[in-house]
């Protein structure tokens, strides 16, 4: 008969494998259910914020991927760089969840099982690591982020000017975001409140921002493009000791994707979430780990209000960039693993302004919404889907 693990976990993303290597060096007995076959796409922006590549490097080390300096945000004829103290990374999500895994698989006292969706039976103390449309959040209910928002991702190659930032563009309908993924690849992502949603919405806002009409070379999708709603999830009770279960990662809360904030805080809180697992302090990870998730839920909130029309964002940057560096410093510096060391923010540099001229969803808002596989590898064009 098979022995039962001390713990199962159910998700093999980057919050449940980060969680089985920890565990797993320590002893602690592991089962690691991954309903997919890994190396899997995931609709993400795959930024790594520096204080999630200050957990990874303790859990995982540094994988071999493009390293970022800082973030540009771009709203109309304004840009403002803020530059990260220490470099952010951009994962690849097949490639980066695929090497998590692995290494997950080859840690002591790991029992990793790709291709194997959690079926309940004998499992010890019980971890939720299956994302924000968790299986467990029928018994430690979520509340889904306020306005509805949906986001696509996809990555494309023929967007030239590539630098070492992430590029943020902000737009009355949505706004978009760009990351070197290597290789003179990028990763593409666009996000958008339900009411503005459309299928094309990549092409759409890639037309739209006059900032990269340069820079638009026989733009070519690499991959498919994936779409994900509802985004940003609260959810206010993480731990449940009568059934002894857990929540990481995405189950445990996600702030919007704005913040390209959830793969960090996933890491960061992982750490804390196997102290607790040893040592039994529960009521610390829960406390910890929905801080954590306020800060970033809180800064989500103020750059969706900041940015909600392009004429407010630009006004923003042009006026208040001297602002950018207090507030993100403030609300990261409140989001890291204390001992990890301090996360400064270095002054943002205002851009030089351009002379170019400017010119019924899935919505069902429940947490178990689905995230679906969208084929839009067509021609950019104007006209609403
Ligand atoms: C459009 C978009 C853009 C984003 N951009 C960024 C960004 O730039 N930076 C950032 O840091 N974050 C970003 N995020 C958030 C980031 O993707 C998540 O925070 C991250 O994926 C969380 O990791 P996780 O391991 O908790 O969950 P997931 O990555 O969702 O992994 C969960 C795993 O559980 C598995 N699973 C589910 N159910 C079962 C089951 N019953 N049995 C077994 N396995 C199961 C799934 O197959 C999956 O592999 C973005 C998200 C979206 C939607």
């Amino acid at each position: 008969m098979e022995r039962t693990p001390d713990v199962t976990i159910v998700g093999g993303g980057p919050a449940g494998s980060a969680l089985a290597v920890l565990l797993g060096r320590q002893g602690v007995t592991v089962v690691l259910y991954e309903k997919a076959h890994h190396p899997r796409l995931k609709p993400c922006g795959e930024g790594l914020l520096p204080h999630g590549v200050a957990a990874l490097r303790q859990i995982a080390g540094i994988p071999d991927v493009p390293h970022v300096k800082g973030l540009r945000f771009v709203a109309g004829t304004v840009s403002a760089d803020v530059d990260f103290p220490d470099d952010g990374l951009v994962v690849r999500r097949d490639r980066f969840d695929a090497w998590l895994f692995e290494l997950a698989g080859g840690t002591p006292n790991v029992d990793a099982r790709p291709g194997t969706a959690y079926r309940p039976g004998p499992t010890g103390l019980l971890v939720g690591a299956d994302g924000c449309h968790s299986m467990f959040h029928r018994q430690l209910p979520g509340k889904v982020a306020s306005p509805r928002r949906a986001g696509l991702s996809s990555h494309v190659v023929g967007l030239t000017g590539l630098g070492d930032r992430v590029e943020v563009f902000f737009h009355d309908d949505g706004e978009l975001y760009v990351a070197p993924t290597g290789g003179g690849e990028a990763l593409v992502s666009a996000l958008f409140d339900y009411r503005h949603f459309r299928r094309d919405g990549i092409t759409y806002l890639l037309n739209k921002t006059a900032w990269l009409r340069g820079r638009l070379s026989d733009l070519e999708f690499t991959t498919p493009v994936l779409a994900a709603a509802p985004l940003g999830l609260y959810v206010p009770r993480i731990v449940d000791r009568s059934q002894r279960l857990l929540l990481v990662g995405d189950a445990a809360g996600t702030p919007d994707p704005i913040t390209a904030g959830g793969l960090a805080l996933a890491l960061a809180a992982t750490r804390i979430a196997a102290d607790a697992i040893v040592t039994g302090a529960f009521d610390e990870y829960e406390r910890r780990r929905l801080e954590m998730g306020r800060t970033a839920n809180r800064l989500g909130r103020l750059i969706l209000w900041l940015g909600r029309t392009e004429r407010r964002a630009e006004w923003v940057l042009r006026r208040l960039a001297w602002g950018v560096e207090p507030l993100l410093n403030l609300a990261l510096r409140r989001s890291q693993v204390s001992g990890s060391g301090p996360f400064d923010f270095v002054r943002p540099k205002l851009g030089r302004e351009t002379n170019d001229a400017q010119d019924g969803l899935w919505a069902s808002g429940s947490v178990a919404a689905d995230t679906r596989r969208l084929d839009l590898r067509r021609p950019p064009s104007d006209s609403r889907s």
